[in-house]
């Protein structure tokens, strides 16, 4: 399943279905909202709606030629379902460990009860989440949950009658690293996206005994994030720069202002911290991030001029930088960078040729 909610993590829910339209089984998205966006670009490929929902957005699933399913969490969400779009088949959740979303204890108990003596419901599967792979390399607490999760999938097959059921528990930590773990589907967001979920990850990907991803795997970064320069501005040694005049350059200084700000969703935490890449250079931040732009030192790229391409994430020449070192520089993680790229900038798919 390639999940591509909150804007195929700002990757660009349109451009990253189009693109794999034909290879992923299944679409996961958090909303309907979302799953009305993805059967605009494709009618018919499974797709999953992973989060909780106001019952009345339930009503839009009616129009809908192939629906998406739907994860629930309690009895009143499928009597809701079943009231406002019957036959819309869901998958029940159950909490194994993250204290969220999803049925556990006596409410597990409560609905294998109601799903046994309604036979006619359209249940379709049993999924869990993790709490805690990306964060460790010992994987003592996911075993618990995956343990839970096998007395919960015994339980749901004698409630099940003749309902085929789908289990799943894997997004990409556990997919990547805890082979019992991925069952029928394998739910990849950020992993898809070319980025690990941590570095705890790729350290057990290669490291913990049981993991069995080929010794040359690796992944590359889908997302490149540019701009261009709007303006150049020679500033002399000592001037302060932007709001609250927290840096002053020791030399003159060649200022180039891109038009891409917080607002944009580059950090405002990044201020005179991260780089940016212009014509194969490094070109650092200076002063803070402001709504709508930042200011880097073009002193020693003499080549670059107003309109020449800058990089906020992305490769230019031999020079990288990561979503992974933004998220060390602003005190988050690869996920919270790119998904917090403005949903309005436009996203170009770009395809490899290879
Ligand atoms: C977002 C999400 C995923 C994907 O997680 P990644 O770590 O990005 O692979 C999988 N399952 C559920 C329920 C999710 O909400």
């Amino acid at each position: 399943m390639a999940v591509v909610k909150s804007n195929a993590y700002g990757h660009g829910i349109e451009q990253t279905v189009g693109a794999l339209r034909g290879f992923a089984d299944w679409f996961g998205v958090n909303s309907i909202e979302e799953a009305v966006r993805v059967r605009q670009i494709d009618a018919e490929t499974p797709l999953l709606v992973m989060g909780a929902n106001d019952v009345e957005s339930y009503l839009h699933l009616r129009e809908m030629k192939h629906r998406p399913e739907l994860v629930l969490s309690s009895i009143d969400a499928i009597e809701s379902l079943q009231a406002r779009a019957p036959g819309t088949k869901f998958h029940l959740k159950v909490d194994t460990g993250m204290s969220r979303l999803g049925f556990h204890g006596a409410t597990f108990d409560a609905v294998l009860e109601y799903l046994a003596l309604h036979p006619e419901l359209p249940w379709a599967g049993l999924m869990t989440h993790f709490a805690n792979v990306e964060d460790v390399t010992d994987q003592q607490y996911a075993q618990k949950q995956l343990d839970y999760f096998a007395i919960a999938k015994a339980k749901a097959l004698k409630a099940a009658g003749n309902r085929p059921l789908l289990f799943h528990s894997a997004a990409s930590g556990a997919a990547l690293i805890l082979p019992s773990a991925r069952m029928d589907i394998v739910r990849v967001g950020i992993s898809l996206y070319g980025m690990w979920p941590s570095r705890e990850t790729r350290i057990s990907a290669r490291s913990m005994p049981g993991a069995d991803l080929p010794a040359d795997f690796d992944l590359v970064p889908a997302l490149t994030w540019k701009t261009r320069i709007v303006h150049i501005n020679s500033v002399s040694a000592g001037t302060p720069i932007g709001y609250g005049c927290t840096h002053r350059p020791v030399q003159d200084t060649r200022v180039a202002v891109l038009p891409v700000g917080y607002f944009e969703g580059y950090d405002r935490r990044l201020s005179n911290k991260s780089h940016v890449l212009v014509l194969g250079c490094r070109a650092p931040l200076l002063g803070r991030v402001c709504m709508n732009m930042i200011m880097v030192d073009i002193t020693h790229i003499p080549g670059a001029t107003v309109q020449t391409e800058a990089v906020l994430i992305g490769t230019s020449g031999s020079e990288t930088v990561s979503a992974d070192d933004l998220a060390g520089l602003s005190d988050t993680i690869n996920y919270q960078v790119t998904t917090a790229i403005q949903s309005q900038l436009p996203r170009v798919l770009v395809r490899d040729s290879t």
